[in-house]
């Protein structure tokens, strides 16, 4: 089973979360940054992702289809295993 993508919540991950050092995702390009002190944590800055925080990156995914609208052209749609 993958796991799912903290920001689009699309299952890309190939294994655990935690575990997924450096794994930027194909659908919103978000990269799973495992150094944060909680990963979970909505308001916590990513060093991973240019400071950005879970909450801003979920919103530019709703807005633009990507973590960051510098990023639209590097993403994908979701396959159906994934949702
Ligand atoms: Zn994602």
């Amino acid at each position: 089973m993958k796991e799912k993508c903290l920001c689009c919540e699309y299952k890309t991950l190939p294994k655990k979360v935690s575990e997924c050092v450096g794994f930027i995702c194909p659908v919103c390009f978000w990269e799973n940054d495992v150094f944060m002190n909680n990963m979970y944590d909505l308001k916590e800055k990513s060093d991973c992702n240019r400071s950005m925080t879970l909450e801003q990156a979920r919103k530019n995914y709703k807005k633009y289809g990507a973590c960051d609208e510098e990023f639209i052209n590097n993403v994908r749609k979701p396959n159906k295993d994934e949702m």
